[in-house]
């Protein structure tokens, strides 16, 4: 049963806050990712819209929202991406409405998306976001890893192995840094980070209120 993790008092509003996890592929990011959405109902996933074709198993709506190229450019030049890159020849990016609708609601919102996407987040929105970069054991494993996954073809696990030191490159760019040793320990320290994020007073924008009560009744 998942719980809302969410320690401070109910009546004190909280502005949410972006949770963006980054690795180079085959880093144990995506099975993270679900762990912590099954377990806290407090965080929602970004489903971003990518020009990559659906790999078998995706659900649209669900893993992204698939769209062509042409749809892709009408949506950045009108201003509907809160952040956009492309990774591996194919474009992605976050649709800006739904995100900014939750964190005004004071839900937090989980990114999965690469460094350039984490950089941009990082220039126009610094104080929402929170950034965790994946690493995995050792360079040995992450390749075993990528040859282990079913989807891709040899020429794309090519690819992802070049493109992961180029990914890795970017590590000291994030706020917090997890060696994926163990996905449960992993897992737990993201919430760690979550909950200790919630708690910042800058993000209670209810606090002046609440001790203004507090103080009323000295
Ligand atoms: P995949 O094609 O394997 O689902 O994702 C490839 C890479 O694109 C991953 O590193 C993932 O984090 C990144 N990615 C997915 N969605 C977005 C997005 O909306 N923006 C950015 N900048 N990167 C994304």
């Amino acid at each position: 049963m998942p719980t809302t993790d969410h320690p401070a008092p109910k009546d004190i509003r909280r502005r949410g806050l972006m949770l963006v996890l980054s690795s180079p592929s085959g880093a144990g990011k995506t099975t993270i990712s679900r762990r912590l959405l099954d377990r806290d109902a407090g965080i929602t996933m970004s489903v971003s819209v990518t020009t990559r074709p659906m790999r078998p198993g995706e659900q649209p709506g669900v893993d992204y929202d698939f769209i062509d190229m042409p749809e892709f450019e009408r949506k950045a030049e009108a201003g509907e991406l809160l952040e956009y890159a492309r990774v591996f020849g194919n474009c992605y990016g976050t649709p800006k409405n739904r995100v900014e609708e939750a964190l005004g609601a004071g839900r937090d919102v989980l990114f999965d998306i690469d460094w350039q996407g984490t950089q941009q987040l990082a220039e126009n929105a610094r104080t929402d976001l929170v950034s965790v970069f994946i690493l995995p054991p050792s360079g040995e494993e992450l390749e075993r890893r990528l040859h282990s996954r079913a989807q891709d073809s040899a020429e794309v696990i090519a690819q992802r192995m070049a493109k992961a030191s180029d990914e890795i490159s970017h590590w000291a760019e994030y706020d917090y840094v997890i060696v994926n040793h163990d996905i449960e320990e992993s897992v737990a320290s993201v919430q760690a980070i979550l909950r200790a994020e919630r708690l910042k007073r800058t993000r209670q924008v209810g606090l002046q209120k609440f001790v203004q009560a507090v103080q009323a009744a000295l």
